[in-house]
């Protein structure tokens, strides 16, 4: 199997080696011909003669060689291999690469996003790219490697699932054995996770792929989008946020040292100050914006239970409701406002938080209600109807076989990463994001069905 070019070459002077890798450059000396060897850890330059004239960028070539130190003048103090070269003495071209669409070796910003997603195999081919795929992949194995060790476990939840109304537009699955019925693809696990904690696992995570059908903005990726989502079982709110303040501040500490905070521990700040002092929920409390590698998380808390319904409220109740959940409609009230459910519910105090990095909402969770009375009083404000009601007796059930009060939060990973490593958009830290119409480019997803799917779902399609 090939090793990493960093491994095979440096410090190896005088030994024979054997590479794979891309034609990143080719400069040619007449007589000596020099290629910029690439793979995913680097560049290495090798040394070749009349034969390497035919290699052009992007081709993937064998070459056999051997180690050299390279004289002192002509070392590179910019390249990791900077002190040594390959001196060829076999070459194979193992496949040829066609002129590329988009250029590949600089941080690719300027060139247009379309062009850049439909081409998004190249695209990752970009140093700059392949950084924010590494660290999303160190990011989250931290992230096992810390829950795990503090006895969590990890739980996967079906993605082919009932609604779970949180606020956005559900992407719909017709079935094909229910003719005439619908899956929905979660917008998150909530539900299931919270009956995880009536099954009695008190501590779940899932690095989880969240599905909403919601326009896409540069801190919201269309369709798709990853989240740490994680649940404990008899927490208060403060154990919530003293676990997830530990975890990210060991990460940041681990995979971004070069990172430092604006202050540690984080503020928590109250919604009616936030408010009040930056009038928005998430300020951005950076004490020099400019400074790349400047973190400033805060916790938001003290939000109202509820806000008044507006229009894009749909989901919720129709008619006469009049409030619509400010977090989700699982989310406690705050003790002490109880009485205020029946009296003045706009006062009433979640027990929400919200997680804040540089102005982005990195997270979100609460404690959750676990007394079906309060639960079914929630139901009645958001305006349910009977009908709606019914979509969750299987919660108010659950509940009544004996429930663990529980909270949870879920940051969701994308964002921590756009926020962290200063990017324009989720995008960027994305493999395979949708572009702004919605649309997988690479695959060209979505795609229309064949008469015969459409008959054995059916399904007629009208366009308008
Ligand atoms: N499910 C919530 C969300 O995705 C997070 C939570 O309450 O844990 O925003």
């Amino acid at each position: 199997m090939k090793t990493l070019f960093i491994e095979q070459t440096v410090n190896k002077i005088g030994q024979e080696v054997e590479l794979f890798g891309w034609v990143d450059s080719k400069r040619d000396h007449k007589k000596i011909v020099f290629i910029d060897l690439r793979d995913r850890s680097g560049i290495v330059q090798v040394v070749g003669d009349e034969c390497f004239k035919k290699l052009s960028a992007e081709d993937v070539v064998y070459i056999k060689g051997v180690v050299k130190k390279r004289p002192e003048k002509l070392a590179n103090p910019k390249l990791k291999t900077g002190a040594i070269e390959i001196k060829t003495k076999e070459l194979k071209v193992v496949s040829k690469a066609k002129p590329l669409p988009i250029p590949v070796q600089d941080d690719g910003y300027v060139i247009d996003e379309e062009i850049r997603l439909k081409y998004r195999y190249l695209d990752l081919r970009r140093p700059r790219m392949f950084r924010n795929l590494l660290l999303k992949s160190q990011v989250v194995t931290f992230i096992r490697n810390y829950l795990v060790d503090k006895n969590f476990l990890e739980i996967e939840t079906p993605i082919l699932t009932k609604t779970t109304p949180e606020g956005a537009r559900d992407f719909l699955v017709p079935s094909r054995l229910q003719r005439g019925k619908f899956y929905a693809l979660p917008q998150s696990p909530q539900q299931y996770k919270q009956l995880l904690m009536v099954a009695g696992i008190e501590r779940y995570f899932q690095i989880a792929r969240c599905f909403r059908d919601e326009d896409p903005r540069r801190d919201r990726a269309y369709g798709e989008f990853t989240q740490l989502d994680l649940e404990m079982s008899f927490v208060e709110q403060n154990d919530i946020l003293t676990l997830t303040e530990d975890l990210f501040t060991k990460l940041v500490k681990k995979i971004f040292p070069e990172k430092h905070f604006t202050q540690s521990p984080w503020p928590r700040l109250s919604h009616q100050f936030v408010m009040k002092k930056y009038g928005t929920d998430k300020p951005d409390l950076r004490k020099n914006k400019k400074d790349r590698d400047e973190l400033a998380f805060s916790w938001t808390i003290d939000f109202p239970l509820f806000n008044k319904q507006t229009e894009e409220d749909y989901f919720y109740g129709s008619g006469s409701a009049k409030f619509a959940p400010s977090h989700h409609m699982f989310t406690a009230p705050h003790p002490d406002d109880i009485p205020l459910l029946d009296k003045d519910p706009l006062k009433v105090r979640g027990l929400q938080h919200d997680l804040v990095l540089n102005g982005f909402e990195v997270g979100g969770g609460s404690i959750r209600i676990h007394q079906p009375e309060i639960q079914k009083k929630v139901f009645e404000l958001i305006g349910f109807s009977e009908e709606q009601k019914k979509q969750f007796s299987h919660m108010l059930e659950a509940f009544t076989y004996g429930v663990p009060p529980h909270g949870g939060i879920a940051p969701g990973i994308d964002r921590f990463l756009m926020a962290a490593l200063a990017e324009p958009s989720v995008r960027e830290v994305i493999a395979f994001p949708a572009s702004s119409g919605g649309k997988i480019s690479v695959m060209n997803a979505p795609s229309e069905a064949n008469e015969e799917q459409l008959k054995e779902l059916g399904i007629k399609v009208q366009t308008h």
